[in-house]
C-alpha cells in the first residue's frame, strides 16, 4: 500500500493476534508507527526484543494517547475493564476494535465505556493456531481467512470500510454481521469443535490407568488432531464459555440430540441410518474444500498481496 491507512496504531495484548497484526501491518505499510503495550513486563519487553513496535509502553493509558487506531487484542473477559481504563485517554475520532471471539459480550461491554466522539467497530479475525505469546504470530495468518465486522448500531460506515480495507490489506476477506449472529455462526462453527476436542482428550485421558500406552502409541489418526485443538489457550476459551454461554449451550443440545441419534442407531445396528449420516458429512466436507476454506494455506499467494515468506506448517484451531 502507497500511503498508510493509519497514522499510529496502539495495540493491547501483544500475543498470537496482536504480533500477527504488528507484523502484517508494517509487512504491508498500513501504519506509520505502532504502539504496543501487554499486561505483563515479560511480555513487553519480548515485544521490544522482536521489535514488533516502534514504542512499548508500560500502560494501556500510554498506549492509546494520541492513536487513530487501537485495537485491544486479550482474551474477551479482559475487554470491559481495558475499556473503561483507556476511555478518559483516547483521540478524538479514534476507531477502537478489538479482535475477541465473542462480539455481543464485547458490544455490551466495551460499549458503554466508551466515548461518543470515538468510533466503536468490534472485529474478529477468524484465524489462528493453538500457539500463544508475541513469538507465535505471523505476517500472512490473516491471508484467505475471514474477518468478520460486528459494527454497532449507527456506527460510521465510512469508519466501518475503512477498517475493513486495514483488514483486506492484511490478507484477510471481510464480512460485516450483527453480533448475536457472529455469535451463533461461531458457537457451531468453532466452540463446539473445541469444547469437543477438550473433552475428548479429557475422556482419554480419564482412561489412562489402562490404556495410557495405547492412547500415545496410536494418537497418528483423528486423535492427534484433537489433541492439537485441545493444547488451545485454557484463559481464552475459558472466556469464549463464559461470554457465549446461551449460543453455545443451544449448539449442545442440538449436538447431545445427535450423539443420541448415533448412539441409538449403533446400539440397534442400524448401518443404513449411520450411512446415511456420514454420507451427507462427507459432502459437508467437500463443500468446504470447494469454498476454499480447507486449513493449509497459510502464506498461500493472495491476489492483492506480494508473496512475503514461504508458507507456514499446517496449524489451524481457528477462532
Ligand atoms: P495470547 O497469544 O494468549 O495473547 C494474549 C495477550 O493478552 C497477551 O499480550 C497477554 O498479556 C494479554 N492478556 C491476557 N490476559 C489479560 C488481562 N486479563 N488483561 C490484559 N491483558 C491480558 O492470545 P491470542 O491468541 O492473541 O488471543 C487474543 C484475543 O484474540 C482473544 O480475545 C481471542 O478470543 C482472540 N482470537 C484468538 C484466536 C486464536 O486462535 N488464538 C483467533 C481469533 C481471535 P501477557 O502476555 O502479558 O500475559
Amino acid at each position: 500500500m502507497s500511503q498508510p491507512l493509519f497514522n499510529r496504531l496502539a495495540l493491547i495484548g501483544v500475543g498470537l493476534i496482536g504480533s500477527s497484526i504488528a507484523r502484517a501491518a508494517r509487512a504491508q505499510n498500513l501504519v506509520r508507527s505502532i504502539t504496543a503495550t501487554a499486561r505483563s513486563p515479560a511480555t513487553r519487553k519480548r515485544v521490544a526484543e522482536l521489535g514488533l513496535a516502534d514504542q512499548v509502553v508500560e500502560t494501556n493509558a500510554a498506549a492509546v494517547e494520541g492513536a487513530d487506531l487501537v485495537i485491544v487484542c486479550i482474551p474477551v473477559g479482559a475487554c470491559g475493564d481495558v475499556a473503561k481504563e483507556i476511555a478518559p485517554h483516547l483521540a478524538p475520532g479514534a476507531i477502537v476494535s478489538d479482535v475477541g471471539s465473542v462480539k455481543g459480550m464485547i458490544i455490551r461491554e466495551m460499549g458503554p465505556h466508551l466515548p461518543a466522539n470515538v468510533h466503536f467497530v468490534p472485529a474478529h479475525p477468524v484465524a489462528g493456531t493453538e500457539f500463544s505469546g508475541p513469538d507465535a504470530g505471523f505476517a500472512e495468518l490473516f491471508i484467505n481467512r475471514w474477518c468478520i465486522l460486528t459494527p454497532p448500531q449507527g456506527a460510521d460506515p465510512a469508519v466501518v470500510e475503512k477498517l475493513a480495507a486495514f483488514w483486506g490489506a492484511m490478507g484477510a476477506n471481510v464480512e460485516t454481521m450483527d453480533a448475536d449472529h457472529h455469535d451463533l455462526v461461531l458457537a457451531i462453527t468453532s466452540h463446539l469443535p473445541h469444547l469437543i476436542a477438550y473433552t475428548i482428550v479429557h475422556t482419554a485421558d480419564e482412561l489412562q490407568s489402562v490404556t495410557r500406552s495405547e492412547v500415545l502409541k496410536f494418537s497418528a489418526g483423528g486423535f492427534r488432531d484433537f489433541t492439537r485443538i485441545a493444547a488451545s489457550d485454557p484463559t481464552m476459551w475459558r472466556d469464549v464459555f463464559l461470554a457465549n454461554k446461551e449460543a453455545v449451550l443451544e449448539m449442545l443440545g442440538r449436538f447431545n440430540e445427535d450423539v443420541a441419534a448415533l448412539t441409538k442407531a449403533i446400539r440397534r445396528g442400524d448401518g443404513d441410518a449411520l450411512f446415511e449420516h456420514f454420507t451427507r458429512t462427507r459432502a459437508i466436507r467437500k463443500g468446504i474444500v470447494e469454498i476454499g476454506q480447507d486449513v493449509p494455506d497459510f502464506g498461500r499467494p493472495h491476489p492483492q498481496l506480494p508473496q512475503t515468506k514461504m508458507p507456514r506448517p499446517y496449524a489451524a484451531s481457528e477462532d
